[in-house]
């Protein structure tokens, strides 16, 4: 049996610019904390909507991985 990828998501607080649009994207996986985004669930089940996130972030804070590889955002 093949065991199920885990996804990272990580959120560079320092490159965050508080644009909201993780949020407005996927509520469930990122929230607003001191005007900069952060992922509260660090470890999620492959999800389109994490790397929809990732792609949006116009100041590209957010990185998504699975097993250590970089999976998002996509060029
Ligand atoms: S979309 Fe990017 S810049 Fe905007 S709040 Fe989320 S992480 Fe920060």
């Amino acid at each position: 049996m093949r065991a199920v990828p885990v996804w990272r998501t990580t959120v560079d607080r320092d490159r965050c610019m508080g644009s909201g649009v993780c949020v407005a994207l996927a509520a469930s996986l990122f929230v607003l904390d001191d005007e900069r985004s952060r992922a509260p669930v660090e470890f999620v089940a492959p999800d389109e909507t994490v790397l929809d996130a990732a792609d949006s972030c116009p100041a590209r804070a957010i990185t998504v991985t699975e097993n250590g590889r970089v999976i998002g955002p996509r060029d």
